[in-house]
């Protein structure tokens, strides 16, 4: 037995840092299937009761489906509405219904497990096959999944045991996912250890901004087996250790609460802050700060429970921040839904590839209102001191630029002429984070006001990298000297055009980094809340001349290796 599982010795796993910080708690494992043993999720004592509820889910499901097939036929998408149509066959299919009836009676099998083999079998003898119906294994393995949810509402009931231990939970998870992150909101202070995810991810992201700790380890097999032990998860140095000592644990303390930063505006950059939630931007904050530079708006939509949040829910969470925020200027990015940004209540219908699917203005096509409601929201709470920044996500070229556009005139127009009185007073600004847009840069700024460079998107989409793919993390490197010299253009593009030009991805954050966007000429940068501190230390030790020296070496590099 090693000292994880035999007790009480202080062990230490290295790993990855993805969100930063530390937090001293107990070890709860969310996923049944990390090291807990097969019987305890596998066996009912009530069969009949799990049959009920197995009918209402596949019922749910079935509901689900045919919303999202007939609003694929409204627009036309009769092919998509064809595969959407199939699952739901399988789903009614009464061999398939009766055989999850029988596992569940006969072997008193849980739900899911008794959909797990009945589907699981087809899915091997498919994949058997090795003909075009082994693919037809990603739709049972889809079907699969939306029974998982449906039957366990796992991270919502798991969240709520978590609000009734006394000790800070360290959440065990295989992959670090939006939907858990958002729920372990309604704990006060939780972290994560997880095997999958990367410090790009909308994930990581979300832990970042809500200040939950995440690291990344190999393996979770040690860890699994330590479920229930006190743990110290140290993402500052990068490690988990069990059974920490009080000593280890105030050694941590005493440097993540370091010594309080109280400096002026950096003068090498303007400082702006990324949120996702008003309640980030705290007064004090906002006097060392240019303003906030990226407000992610789709995150108060994956939140929202059952719906949309109405046009007067996102009015009042909208005028908390202008209240809060005076004359600090504000970016507001229209909602970018879609990719790993999905809501629980809007099925997309299934998506080979979600990143190069319906994501942000694509889904405005079929669903304008959305987009509408959220610009009205937000003129209608716009106050008379607020310095507003509407920035669009995702822009691809001229002709998306003019639909959101158009789709912000038709809003303005619907507030018009309902008399509402609202100031109009705005600038109006798109985010670079899709080659295409990089491209067209000179177009772009053309008809804009102002643009911010999303280097996490821009990157996975230059590289053809998966920003959440932790195997990719050597390919998903912004050292690439092709991304640098992007960025480079893109900045010498600004300055001829005349129009400001911020960064907001997460390539900011990084000290190996940071130097090199302000020698390459970045003026404005946006970080995470959460991180501004760390990154104003690191800018009070750099001189303007060494970084354009060393981006200058950089950009003349030939490959990753060398830069
Ligand atoms: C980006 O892509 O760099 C960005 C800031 O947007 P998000 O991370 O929300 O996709
Ligand atoms: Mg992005």
């Amino acid at each position: 037995m090693d000292a994880v599982s035999n007790g009480n010795q202080t062990r230490e796993v290295k790993g990855e840092i993805l969100s930063l910080g530390f937090l001293a708690g107990r070890l709860c494992l969310f996923e049944s299937k990390i090291s807990v043993p097969d019987h305890e999720a596998t066996y009912v004592d009530d069969p009949a009761a799990e049959i009920e509820r197995f009918e209402r889910q596949v019922a749910n499901v079935i509901g689900e489906l045919e919303r999202t097939c007939a609003s694929l036929r409204d627009i036309s998408f009769d092919a998509e509405a064809d595969i959407v149509q199939t699952h739901i066959y399988l789903l009614k299919d009464p061999q398939f219904r009766q055989g999850v009836r029988r596992q569940i009676l006969d072997n008193g099998l849980t739900a899911q497990k008794a959909a797990d083999k009945v589907l699981g079998r087809i899915m091997s003898t498919l994949e058997e096959s090795g003909t075009w119906l082994t693919e037809r294994t990603l739709d049972f393995q889809d079907i699969l999944n939306r029974l998982e949810s449906e039957l366990f509402e796992q991270e919502s009931a798991f969240i709520e045991s978590l609000q009734h231990i006394s000790l800070h939970p360290v959440i065990v998870t295989h992959e670090l996912l939006p939907s858990l992150v958002l729920e372990a909101r309604r704990l006060k202070e939780c972290a994560f250890v997880v095997e999958k995810g990367t410090t790009t991810s909308h994930a990581a992201i979300l832990a970042k901004s809500f200040g939950f700790p995440v690291v990344r380890v190999d393996s979770l097999v040690e860890v699994g087996a330590a479920a229930g032990r006190d743990v110290l998860v140290d993402a500052i140095h990068g490690c988990v250790i069990f059974n920490p000592s009080a000593q280890q644990v105030d050694k941590v303390r005493d440097l993540a609460h370091g010594a309080p930063v109280a400096r002026p505006k950096s003068s090498l950059v303007n400082l702006w802050i990324n949120i996702t939630d008003p309640i980030q931007v705290r007064p004090e904050v906002l006097l060392r700060l240019e303003g906030v530079g990226l407000y992610r708006t789709e995150v108060l939509f994956m939140a929202s429970k059952g719906d949309f949040p109405s046009e007067d829910e996102q009015y009042r969470v909208y005028r908390r921040l202008f209240e809060t925020c005076k004359r600090t200027p504000v970016t507001f990015r229209t909602a970018d839904i879609g990719g790993d940004k999905m809501l629980p209540y809007f099925s997309l219908g299934p998506q080979e590839n979600p990143f190069l699917g319906l994501r942000a203005h694509r889904i405005y096509r079929f669903h304008p209102e959305i987009f509408i409601t959220q610009v009205r929201a937000l003129f209608k709470a716009v106050q008379s001191q607020t310095h507003l920044r509407v920035m669009y996500p995702m822009i691809e070229d001229i002709e998306e630029l003019r639909f959101v556009q158009s789709l912000l005139s038709e809003a303005i127009d619907s507030l018009k002429s309902e008399g509402a009185e609202f100031r109009q007073e705005f600038l109006q600004g798109i985010m670079i984070e899709v080659p295409s847009a990089a491209w067209e840069i000179d177009e772009l700024l053309k008809c804009v006001d102002f643009a911010s460079v999303g280097t996490n998107d821009l990157l996975q989409y230059f590289l053809a990298a998966d920003r959440n793919n932790s195997n990719l993390a050597t390919d998903y490197y912004a050292q690439s000297p092709g991304f640098l010299k992007m960025l480079k253009s893109l900045v010498i593009a600004a300055d001829r055009q005349g129009k400001p030009l911020s960064l907001c991805g997460e390539m900011a954050t990084n000290r190996a980094f940071l130097p090199l966007l302000v020698g390459i000429g970045f003026k404005d940068i946006s970080v995470d809340v959460h991180e501004l501190d760390r990154v104003d230390k690191i800018l009070s030790r750099l001189a303007r001349s060494q970084c354009e020296e060393l981006a200058d070496a950089c950009l003349h590099c030939r490959t990753s290796q060398e830069v």
